[in-house]
């Protein structure tokens, strides 16, 4: 462990890490999931006079240096360009975070009534240990696409006056059996069904009515504020994530308690990174994509074609239709997978390498490979780029240090890191400590979220 980065600041370096924490907090309890985090983001750039690619392909237009566009993928992944001065196939530096995190999904025939109690079954999304999501608030987040095409936006839970549902779990009394299982089977996927109500609408004179009457009064009750029917799920995405603000947390108010802070603490610093960076010379990106928590397939996960393809149309409005353009531009990139860390927890030091892992309030986490037991399936950064990045980061006094996930034979983990470097691009995983990872309430120090949107913001200018 090095020193403690707090005790480097000055106050004003204290007075921006608080603008950039309370901004984020901010950020992050209004945008829970995926398609909030796009639907935010895609008003920020818009407010700094970011246009959307699709008019400028519309308008028969071109690009040229300084202007400024986005991508919008089917509302779960943004691409962001900034076109540079220098010519695009020279490379570019490029942040990509991704913005969907662990939850429990609503499965597609969700509703039903046991005992005159109302529950969704779910089908939970990345990994979780199951037993946490039990007996806490939770909140329901999501669409509903009606046959008309009419896209409902659904949040219940997250307003004062709203309510929240939840998963109940067995009295300790009772539990005796239970509490033998081993923690994977305490509580069982199949078990994680939200509890929504237990008030039955009316009773009507037909018998054959009088079936399942505390569903029908949960589906009157959509109805009115949604004009949903029940087939309506069939075509709906709901997500069910903890209900709640992001709150300062410790007495000292030194981190951050939030969920999905995998990976919104990285997605949220490298926007505002890409959006404060000024006069740079190359071309920067910046991405956030979805399903990187289930191996980042589909057409909204990283190794979908959209990224590629983006760039080409990029190419193609820059003037470049020569076929090599587009890999050239690739292997002269340099890219920050923005991902976080698993940080050192003393309560669990059993799994961690101490001399090898990240620490709270030590910057920056720079991570050469990540993968399983014999480095399986990682990116492993070249050290010629790790140089080079330890070089900008001392020039711009970013507080960083480089660590692995985990003891070698304990585990390990999967980012997006690799899709890119696949593609011939310099990467490496780079981003902030968390504790509680995948929990429902993660934790994050406030000095390491600082430093990674310093070194963001360097890497954008300075790579
Ligand atoms: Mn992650
Ligand atoms: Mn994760």
């Amino acid at each position: 462990m090095k020193e403690n980065i707090w005790n480097k600041y000055n106050n004003e370096d204290l007075e921006l890490l608080n603008y950039v924490c309370d901004e984020y907090r901010n950020f992050i309890s209004k945008s829970k999931i995926e398609r909030e985090v796009i639907k935010n983001s895609i008003k920020m750039v818009e407010s700094k006079g970011f246009v959307d690619l699709k008019k400028i392909i519309n308008n028969n237009e071109k690009l040229k240096p300084k202007d400024k566009v986005y991508i919008n993928n089917r509302n779960k992944s943004l691409a962001l360009f900034v076109i540079g001065d220098e010519d695009i196939t020279k490379g570019m530096n490029i942040l990509g975070a991704h913005v969907d995190s662990p939850r429990l999904d609503l499965k597609a025939n969700p509703l039903y009534e046991d005992t005159e109690m109302a529950y969704f079954d779910t089908h939970y999304y990345g990994g979780i240990k199951k037993y946490q999501w039990v007996t806490i608030p939770l909140s329901l987040h999501g669409v509903i696409a009606k046959k008309n095409g009419d896209l409902i936006n659904v949040v219940i839970g997250e307003d004062e006056q709203d309510p929240v549902i939840g998963i109940t779990d067995l009295l300790p009394h009772l539990g005796q059996e239970q509490l033998k299982k081993e923690a994977s089977k305490v509580i069982e996927g199949e078990k994680l069904d939200i509890l929504i109500g237990s008030a039955p609408q009316k009773k009507s004179n037909n018998s054959e009515d009088n079936k399942d009457l505390v569903k029908k009064n949960i589906l009157n009750i959509l109805k009115n504020k949604y004009d949903i029917e029940e087939e309506d799920f069939l075509s709906a995405e709901l997500e069910v994530v903890p209900a709640g603000k992001a709150k300062d947390f410790g007495l000292d108010r030194s981190m951050i308690m939030a969920y999905g802070q995998d990976d919104k603490v990285c997605a949220f610093t490298s926007l505002k990174a890409f959006l404060d960076v000024e006069n740079c010379n190359r071309t920067i990106g910046c991405i956030l994509v979805d399903k990187e928590e289930i191996g980042s397939v589909g057409a909204s996960g990283m190794e979908s074609s959209f990224y590629e393809d983006a760039l080409r149309e990029i190419c193609v409005l820059l003037g470049h239709n020569e076929v090599t353009a587009l890999s050239r531009t690739l292997s002269n990139s340099f890219m920050l997978s923005s991902d976080v860390n698993a940080a050192y927890d003393p309560l669990y030091s059993d799994v961690m390498d101490s001399r090898n892992s990240s620490y709270f309030n030590n910057g920056v986490v720079f991570c050469k490979y990540t993968g399983s037991r014999g480095k399986s399936g990682s990116n492993d950064a070249d050290a010629e780029y790790i140089a080079k990045l330890r070089k900008i980061m001392d020039d711009n006094n970013v507080y960083f240090q480089i660590s692995e996930l985990g003891k070698v034979d304990k585990g390990g983990g999967g980012t997006i890191a690799y899709i890119l470097a696949n593609k011939n691009v310099n990467v490496i995983d780079c981003g902030v400590g968390v504790l509680s990872m995948h929990a429902p309430w993660e934790v994050t120090a406030k000095s390491d979220i600082y430093e990674a949107y310093k070194c963001y913001k360097s890497f954008l200018k300075d790579a």
